[in-house]
């Protein structure tokens, strides 16, 4: 299937081949597990403020069928190609069926720098888009929600277009919306609180203390922010955190609340002074005992794998780490991984609670949702944990072994149509 060809997706295909091996999956139902089912490519012409016409590339991924409606997000970034989406929509399949929800993997995006685009032209790429693929999302399709470059407000417009197709306002369609629309409580924050949650746990598998505890976090976009703010309500000194612009570093603790306040009146860290600039590369190999990768894919590679000097290496971003770093860090038992599709699940749990109050139309409190979020978390990281314990293999193989394996269960036991 070379139309996916892509760096991010062969590393998708190379950890599934692993772990088929490790299971002795037939061959015969490889291909069938590791390819995306559908696919669709739109092209989204849009007026932009100039008068001018723009043509932007959009793309949805539905990676399986075989459990429910596919899940995933919609990402607005200047790298997204079909390659790219397709392996986020295979995570997001096995992301789902570790922590036990009836989902499929999905996702999807428009080829586009948001922050080039004024919020009027934002809404019409997004409406339009919605509209280019709107027979292939639905509440029992494929429901999107919040990725890189969007947020809540792209899925309330997400929300609207498809609603004024359908001729009834159906909140069900995605997740992610601002609470007023029938968005979740504590969804804005799921996937910090839950990053911070498995930390808390891999801290107390390794005996570390919060209050002697350092974090630096590689992006600052709501994933970062939310797990920087969350870590260090529990003790945790923050020393680094890094954006597009780059890095800051404080030894004795960045003071989170003026790094908001300079946000609020600048679009990136450039000029925010209370720290000293460092370069990505710097940031990902500075001394600290939790380091959080919660930016893009493929950042720690066979170049800076053995370099790193964190004990807690927790994936908030989706495929931060290539297989050939992984290779390296299969050698340094010294590091404890959070493998992606087990830290940042915390997101799509709550984007399922949220689809199910939705089409209930019955509400929770924020108490419910978070204690339900954390019982999800904390059975995901026990099975991971008894797994890789059990099979002497790394977290991330434990975890996409018990992802792989309930989908190939799914699909063996649904049977091949005709
Ligand atoms: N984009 C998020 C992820 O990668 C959330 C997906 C969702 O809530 O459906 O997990």
């Amino acid at each position: 299937m070379t139309i996916y060809s892509h760096p991010t997706f062969d590393m998708a295909c190379d950890q599934f081949d692993k772990v088929a091996d490790l299971l002795s999956i037939d061959p015969q139902d490889r291909d069938r597990l590791k390819y995306p089912k559908r696919a669709l490519t739109v092209a989204v012409p849009v007026r932009l403020d100039s008068g001018k016409v723009q043509v932007f590339s959009g793309f949805r991924v539905q990676h399986h069928l075989s459990l429910g409606p596919t899940k995933g997000g919609m990402r607005y970034h200047p790298d997204v190609a079909l390659g790219e989406v397709a392996a986020l929509a295979m995570w997001m399949s096995w992301k789902c069926a570790l922590t036990g929800l009836p989902y499929g993997g999905a996702k999807g995006g428009v080829t586009c720098d948001p922050s080039q685009l004024s919020i009027n032209e934002l809404e019409r790429i997004t409406r339009r888009f919605t509209q280019e693929i709107i027979s292939f999302i639905g509440p029992q399709i494929d429901i999107p929600a919040p990725d890189v470059g969007t947020n809540e407000q792209t899925m309330a417009w997400m929300m609207d277009t498809y609603s004024i197709h359908t001729g009834h306002t159906v909140p069900a369609v995605v997740t992610g919306k601002p609470v007023h629309l029938g968005g979740s409580l504590g969804r804005r924050e799921a996937t910090g609180r839950g990053v911070a949650f498995l930390i808390g746990r891999a801290m107390e598998t390794l005996r570390l203390k919060s209050q002697d505890a350092t974090a630096v976090i590689q992006g600052f976009g709501n994933v970062g922010s939310v797990t920087a703010g969350t870590l260090a309500s529990t003790g945790i000194k923050v020393i680094a955190i890094s954006d597009v612009s780059g890095g800051i570093h404080n030894p004795n603790g960045l003071d989170l609340n003026a790094i908001h306040a300079h946000l609020q009146s600048h679009p990136t860290l450039a000029g925010y002074t209370g720290g000293d600039r460092i370069s990505q590369d710097e940031l990902l190999t500075l001394p600290c005992d939790i380091l959080v990768p919660a930016a893009l894919e493929r950042q720690i590679t066979e170049k800076n794998a053995h370099l790193l000097k964190c004990r807690i290496l927790a994936e908030a971003a989706n495929g931060p780490t290539t297989p050939a770093a992984d290779a390296i860090l299969d050698q340094r038992p010294d590091l404890f991984i959070i493998p992606d599709i087990l830290c940042n699940a915390g997101g799509v749990i709550v984007s399922y609670f949220e689809w199910v109050q939705d089409l209930q139309s019955f509400f929770w409190d924020e108490a419910e949702i978070m204690g339900k979020l954390y019982r999800s978390l904390e059975n995901a990281f026990r099975h991971t944990v008894n797994t890789a314990r059990d099979r002497q293999v790394s977290m991330r193989t434990a975890a996409l072994s018990i992802g792989i394996q309930r989908v190939h269960q799914a699909k063996k036991s649904r049977g091949l149509f005709p």
